[in-house]
């Protein structure tokens, strides 16, 4: 049975048991089977514009349909597929999807993608992006990689010339769930971003005065240097009112907007109105 405590959490790959290495072969056959059998899907949550309530972009979240109809979260596969190292398929199929159905037909103007370590460190991924750019005729500043503080990253020189590269294809880079880990403030030092995301556990704490206090700190020390400003996870209009206040730039929630696929992005009658989101003081 799996642990509970997220991430890299199912007992069938400890390292130490003799199956791991077979157990993981077949999982990564099975994501592959599951890429090739179109089972594997993009939804897109909204990136609302604090100050006009416009939609300023949309992050991409993989979705997996079982035959039998269930979805699996990214939770559950991304550490599995991470392991087995069929993320880095997933990843580059995530990648053009997003140019081909979110940015090639102008349904935002900026989308993001989750990136995992084992990614950046790949040989030739700015290449990848630089050629699937081209090929849907992108500009570079219309997409960004958010890359989570919740995992280990050795940022070593091979990762630094990678996002190099990205940036100078006009890529943004984007530090995603500032505030879980350890390594968000060094990251900060040695990598350009251009958002940081702060990560709704933050929001939460914002119901008592001392969790605001923390909040507004974090929001100065990000202004100071010049980074724009998410917080994710805004579940109530109070919420959003409140990071309008605090002059956030940008938010994303179930309140503001749910993960819907590429096609509901053609007619946006069902994305809150501004006011609904807390934004009517905009
Ligand atoms: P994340 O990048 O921090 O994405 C935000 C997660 O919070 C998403 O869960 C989203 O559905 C959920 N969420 C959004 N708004 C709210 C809210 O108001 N309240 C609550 N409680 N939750 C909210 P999801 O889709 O299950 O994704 C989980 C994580 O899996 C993502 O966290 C991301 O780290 C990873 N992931 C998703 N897609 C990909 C991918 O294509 N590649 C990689 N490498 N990782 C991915
Ligand atoms: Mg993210
Ligand atoms: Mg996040
Ligand atoms: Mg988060």
């Amino acid at each position: 049975a799996a642990k509970a405590n997220g991430r890299n959490c199912l007992k069938v790959f400890d390292p130490e048991d003799p199956q791991h290495g077979d157990e993981s072969e077949n999982i990564a056959a099975i994501l592959r089977i599951a890429l090739e059998q179109r089972l594997v899907s993009l939804v897109y949550q909204p990136i609302r514009n604090v100050q006009t309530g416009a939609l300023d972009g949309a992050e991409a979240l993989m979705r997996m349909k079982m035959p039998d109809g269930t979805s699996i979260m990214p939770g559950t596969f991304i550490p599995v597929a991470e392991r087995t190292g069929a993320i880095i398929e997933l990843g580059r199929w995530a990648i053009r999807t997003v140019c081909k159905e979110m940015l090639a037909t102008n349904k935002v103007k900026v989308a993001s993608v989750n990136v995992s370590p084992s990614e950046l460190k790949m040989p030739g991924f700015s290449t990848y992006v630089a050629a699937t750019l081209a090929e849907y005729g992108l500009v570079g500043t219309r997409l960004a990689f958010e890359i989570t503080e919740g995992v280990e990253l050795d940022v070593d020189t091979d990762v630094v010339r990678c996002i190099s590269e990205l940036k100078r294809l006009g890529v943004q880079i984007w530090l995603d769930d500032f505030g879980t880990g350890f390594a968000g403030l060094s990251w900060l030092r040695m990598i350009e971003f251009d958002t940081v995301k702060i990560d709704r556990s933050f929001l939460h704490d914002c119901e008592t005065e001392r969790g605001r206090r923390m909040m507004r700190d974090i929001i100065s020390l990000l202004r100071h240097r010049g980074l724009r400003i998410l917080v994710e996870g805004v579940e109530t209009a109070e919420q959003g009112t409140l990071m309008h206040r605090y002059g956030i730039d940008q938010i994303q929630g179930y309140h503001v907007g749910r993960p819907e696929p590429a096609r509901r992005f053609g007619n946006l009658g069902w994305l809150p109105s501004p006011a609904a989101a807390g934004l009517s003081s905009a």
